[in-house]
């Protein structure tokens, strides 16, 4: 389990926005250390890049760019939310350029006639692939970067007349799950930005053409089917057509309207009805896909969906090595089976942490409005403040006023659902000094969901749940028949000062056991987040019997 100690060193070592300290800046920097630096599996270059050559190594090779493309792309984002150099990411970028086909694709041959599952997956790899050259020429724009995307954009282009057909279509978008349809779809989001880039008609056509093959349909790859979505919302940025925001919009409510969202606000890896398991990827998708949503509408649903995932099922996703990845789901919580994800889920929860910080303030009729309580820098003209949220461990966020220019400005907090006032918070303009600050303080609701018999509780924005290492007897058979006696109350005292604990939240419950109602028990119950902390197999009830 890390202790508050080396969350402070990596923290030091890694300092996600430099200056910046808090909580999902630790959780960012937790990420970006473990592929640096953390394993096993540790990512040096043979490892990273044998996907591209491909050479099977390692597991999953076969969807060529996958872990390479991801590597990239993530690496390319956190250098640019950092100011860091990252040498080694330089590196494996000319590395991957010298193995890219003569045909433009990276990784395992193309078949010539019938589509088959390897064809799918090595077209998979490639879309991560593109994206990440991509999102690595945004960052450093070399020429020989824009021409190996060209290079793989115009080996899609050729590639078009096969994958867009109904047929293939047809047959891809049945059982075939991680070889599905969207192996083909998943590389709009590359397909847009080169088109963005390079302004070549070509591909903006072929992205139209493949927004116009997208669906969602029961026991889909989510995350393939995310990925895709983000696409037509870049579509949108680039062509400014609105059919194309509501296209996204409508797949994002679908996704919740089809019970694909749950209780934590995870995505399954797998639509319903199958829903096995969560993944990293999946959450990570959702959770860009709600804060670009609530960027382009400011509808604030698309804001809450955000963080309910952010600060249950995406913080619970993440484990102590930094790793994301699959968690078995329970009929009433979690099951203890669970999987680092290194060969994708990891560099998706990097790749979205990277961009989080920037959705946290926005600006509105001149004033600046400070949305969603995380680690961020905002400013308005005229104004300059950074937040650092330590809501994790004491519910506060502390801002700081980083440039005034000493005229009144209007600083606006979002009061959220889940307090019921945020102490500190000024709504009329005020004149500001820099370098004064300003301590917010969510006072928390708490919060039951009731289904089926069964409750659920949520303190503040955390959803709680009772484990079976801090609360073994609660698991005594027949637990299910378990009666907890409501409310739940605070716990007594803060049990943990762990990396990554939410004592903010903690509560306790008193039950009556299933087999022995005549002794009461009582039960702790922990914001599913804080799990992060470690162990990493956990046993979690979240409805309450
Ligand atoms: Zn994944």
């Amino acid at each position: 389990m890390l202790n508050v100690t080396l969350r402070f060193l990596i923290a030091l070592l890694f300092c996600a926005t430099p200056g910046l300290a808090g909580d999902w800046s630790a959780r960012f920097d937790l990420t970006l250390h473990r592929i640096l630096q953390g394993g096993p599996p540790h990512f040096d270059d043979a490892f990273v890049l044998a996907d591209a050559v491909p050479q099977n190594t390692r597991r999953f090779t076969n969807f060529s760019g996958d872990v390479s493309g991801r590597y990239i792309g993530a690496l390319a984002a956190a250098a640019r939310h950092t100011g860091r150099s990252l040498p080694q990411l330089d590196r494996i970028v000319a590395k991957t350029l010298q193995l890219q086909k003569p045909d433009g694709h990276f990784g395992a041959p193309m078949s010539e006639h019938q589509v088959t599952n390897d064809d799918m997956a090595m077209l998979w790899g490639n879309g991560r692939m593109l994206i990440g050259l991509l999102e690595y020429y945004a960052l450093s724009p070399r020429a020989e970067v824009l021409a190996s995307a060209r290079k793989l954009g115009d080996f899609l282009v050729r590639q078009a007349p096969r994958f867009n057909s109904e047929q293939v279509r047809r047959e891809y978008n049945g059982e075939k799950f991680a070889v599905g349809y969207i192996c083909w779809t998943s590389n709009l989001e590359g397909l847009v930005e080169l088109y963005r880039v390079t302004r070549d008609g070509r591909y903006l056509a072929l992205a139209r053409e493949i927004a116009s093959r997208t669906d969602r349909h029961p026991s889909q790859h989510s995350h393939g089917f995310l990925s895709t979505v983000r696409g037509i919302v870049q579509l949108y940025r680039v062509t400014g057509e609105h059919s194309y925001l509501e296209q996204a919009k409508q797949q994002w409510q679908g996704v919740i309207d089809s019970g694909n969202v749950l209780l934590q606000g995870a995505v399954p890896e797998m639509f319903a009805p199958a829903v096995k398991r969560d993944e990293g990827c999946s959450e990570a998708d959702w959770l860009r896909l709600s804060l670009e949503l609530w960027q382009l509408t400011r509808d604030p649903q698309c804001l809450r969906q955000a963080e309910l995932t952010l600060f249950n099922e995406f913080a619970f996703n993440q484990f102590h090595s930094g790793d994301f990845g699959h968690h078995l789901l329970a009929a009433d919580g979690i099951a203890p089976d669970f999987a680092h994800a290194w060969w994708c889920c990891t560099f998706h929860g990097l790749r979205a942490m990277a961009v989080l910080f920037d959705y946290a303030f926005h600006q509105s009729d001149g004033a600046l409005v400070y949305d969603l309580p995380v680690d961020a820098r905002g400013g308005i003209p005229g104004l300059e403040l950074q937040a650092e949220s330590s809501l994790e461990r004491d519910g506060t966020v502390l801002l700081t006023v980083l440039k005034s220019d000493g005229a009144p400005h209007v600083l606006k907090v979002r009061v959220p659902l889940w307090a019921s006032e945020v102490k500190g918070a000024l709504a009329s303009a005020r004149v500001w000094k820099t370098g004064e600050t300003v301590t917010l303080t969510y006072v928390m609701r708490t919060r039951e969901v009731r289904q089926a018999g069964r409750t659920a509780i949520f303190c503040g924005p955390w959803l709680l749940a009772v484990d079976e290492t801090r609360s073994p007897n609660f698991f005594d058979e027949p637990y299910t028949e378990n009666k907890v006696q409501w409310p739940a109350e605070p716990a007594p005292a803060a049990i943990s000062a762990a990396a990554f604990s939410v004592p903010a939240a903690h509560m306790q419950i008193r039950y009556l056991p299933g087999g022995y109602p005549v002794q009461p028990g009582t039960a702790l119950l922990r914001p599913m987040a804080e799990y992060t902390g470690g162990p990493d197999s956990n046993r979690l009830v979240f409805w309450l019997p």
